[in-house]
Parts: structure tokens; C-alpha cells; sequence
């Protein structure tokens, strides 16, 4: 009776151990399945588009994305790429869908509520294009005007909140929200100078107002996870690119400031 129930015993604690090695952090599941999966936008030159001469990825995320990948798994190339909407970052977060999400993305408290974020990596600022000819200069001068954003941005919510009386068409993406622009439909097109100045590097014909109504501080967007191993990874990761002058060769790569 006591053999069976020592052997009882043995297998049982034999059991919990082996469970317990299952229990990974995000971080050693990353490891294991060795590819990382980034969801990123593929319309926002310079820092996430297909490039026309080799119809790949391309973009300062994508080469962030790139160093993290041959960092934590040994080669650049062990990523899969999930194009998303600006709108669809926070979920392929919160799902699982993704690990992680590299795609012009700025820290706010709100998204703080449901998102971790690394510590940010590059920093941008809202501003807005409109006609090379047109009579808007400051974004005082688009009260009562329509204002084109891409839907889920912080470029909505800002506009929402600082002028009240714009009138906001929102697209899913800076594509369509570009294109609806150049069809006159909204007098200004408003979203990160980052992403302004790859349209206009593509398109002559239209002017950047002077002054920026945001800070927005761009960092990766992960699962609130209970351990931090992973967004320690990230943070060491973005310390030594600073360190290293990567963050500096790939702005000067990007034509960014
Ligand atoms: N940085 C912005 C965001 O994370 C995207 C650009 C925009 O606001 O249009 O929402």
C-alpha cells in the first residue's frame, strides 16, 4: 500500500514539474516557435511600403523589425509580416495575432490601458498637407474645414479635440485617405509628418503646414503580459540600437530627421 502511494506521489509531483516547464513567458515562446510575427502598415513610406523596384517590404519599421528579429532569433529573416490598419493594430495585439506590432505606432495613455509599449524608438509630431495654392496656412485656419485622417490614428483623435469644428472623413488607411485627398475630398489631409513627407516625396503639388499640434513618440506595441521579459528585451534592443548609431543610419537611410 505505502509503494502505492509513494508511486502515487512520484507521479504526481512528476506531472507538476513537467507542467511547470510548460508555463513559458512570451518571450521563450517566441524563442521556441523561433519566427517572429509583426504586424505593420505597407502605405507609409518611409517607414512601412512595398517598395516599386522590388515589390518587398520596405521602411525604417521594417528595418527595426529586421535588427529585433536577428537579435532575439539569430537571422533577419525569421519574421512573418501582417499588414494592418491603423485600426486593427490593437486587437492583433490583444488576440494574440500578432507578437508584436511595428508600424508607426505612438504611445498613448489610453492605448497604455490596453497595450504595453516599449520604450519609444523614433520621434514624430501631427502636422497636415494641403494644395500648394491654398489660403490654409496654421491649423487655426482649418476651422469649420474638412479634415482627412486615416480611421484609429492619433491624428483623429487630436483633430477631434483640438478643432472641434472640422469636419472628419476618416479612410481605413493613409492610401485611401491620400487618394481621397488628391480627389478634393477634404481641404486638408492630417496625420505624422513622418508619413506627410513620404507622400510628398511621391507627389508634387501640395505644401506641409509649419506648426505640429502633437508629440508622438513611436514604440512596439506588445501584449500586457504578467512578466516584462519581453518588453526588457524590446528596451534593451532600442538602447543599443541608440548605442550603436543604427537608430542614426537608418534615419539618414529614410531621409528622416
Ligand atoms: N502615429 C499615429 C498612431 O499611432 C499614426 C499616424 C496618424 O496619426 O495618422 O495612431
Amino acid at each position: 500500500m505505502k509503494k502505492i502511494l509513494c508511486l502515487i506521489i512520484l507521479s504526481l509531483l512528476f506531472l507538476t514539474a513537467c507542467g511547470k516547464k510548460e508555463e513559458k513567458t512570451a518571450f521563450q515562446k517566441i524563442i521556441k516557435k523561433d519566427v517572429l510575427t509583426i504586424g505593420i502598415n505597407t502605405d507609409s513610406k518611409p517607414f512601412g511600403f512595398i517598395s516599386k523596384n522590388t515589390n518587398e517590404i520596405e521602411g525604417f519599421d521594417i528595418d527595426i523589425a529586421r535588427y529585433i528579429a536577428k537579435d532575439m532569433l539569430g537571422s533577419e529573416r525569421k519574421i512573418k509580416f501582417v499588414p494592418l490598419t491603423p485600426n486593427e493594430r490593437i486587437e492583433a495585439i490583444t488576440s494574440g495575432e500578432v507578437d508584436m506590432v511595428i508600424a508607426t505606432m505612438t504611445i498613448t495613455p489610453q492605448r497604455q490601458y490596453l497595450i504595453d509599449f516599449s520604450k519609444p524608438y523614433y520621434f514624430a509630431g501631427q502636422t497636415a498637407i494641403v494644395e500648394k495654392d491654398s489660403n490654409i496656412h496654421t491649423f487655426s485656419d482649418l476651422k469649420n474645414k474638412t479634415i482627412i485622417v486615416a480611421l484609429g490614428t492619433t491624428a483623429e483623435k487630436n483633430i477631434r479635440r483640438i478643432i472641434p469644428t472640422a469636419r472628419i472623413v476618416g479612410y481605413k488607411n493613409y492610401k485611401d485617405a491620400f487618394t481621397a485627398f488628391q480627389q478634393g475630398k477634404g481641404e486638408a489631409f492630417s496625420t505624422d509628418d513622418t508619413i506627410l513627407s513620404g507622400f510628398m516625396m511621391d507627389n508634387s503639388g501640395y505644401r506641409l503646414l509649419k506648426n505640429k499640434i502633437s508629440q508622438e513618440p513611436y514604440a512596439i506595441g506588445i501584449k500586457q503580459y504578467d512578466d516584462k521579459q519581453l518588453k526588457e528585451n524590446l528596451d534593451i534592443i532600442i538602447t543599443r540600437m541608440n548605442k550603436d548609431g543604427t537608430i542614426k543610419e537608418l534615419k539618414k537611410k529614410w531621409h528622416l530627421k
